[in-house]
């Protein structure tokens, strides 16, 4: 009988992925669905990074200064 021992060969385990922040960036009020700013030049699904007091995308390197108030 051969004793098989339960080691490294088989299944490997899975690490947990980091899950995506995207829908973060959406907000469901009522029935409109609202989301944060995305980016002028990528477009729609790109969101821009807010910043202290700028908006920046990290895709193209768009940034944008917020309005003072
Ligand atoms: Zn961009």
């Amino acid at each position: 009988m051969a004793d098989k021992k339960k080691g490294k060969e088989g299944k490997k385990p899975h690490k947990n992925k980091p899950t995506s922040k995207k829908y973060t960036k959406y907000k469901i009020v009522g029935e409109k669905v609202t989301r944060e700013r995305s980016c002028p030049r990528c477009g729609h699904g790109v969101f821009l990074m807010s910043a202290k007091d700028r908006v920046y995308c990290g895709k193209c390197h768009y940034s944008e200064f917020g309005s003072k108030k």
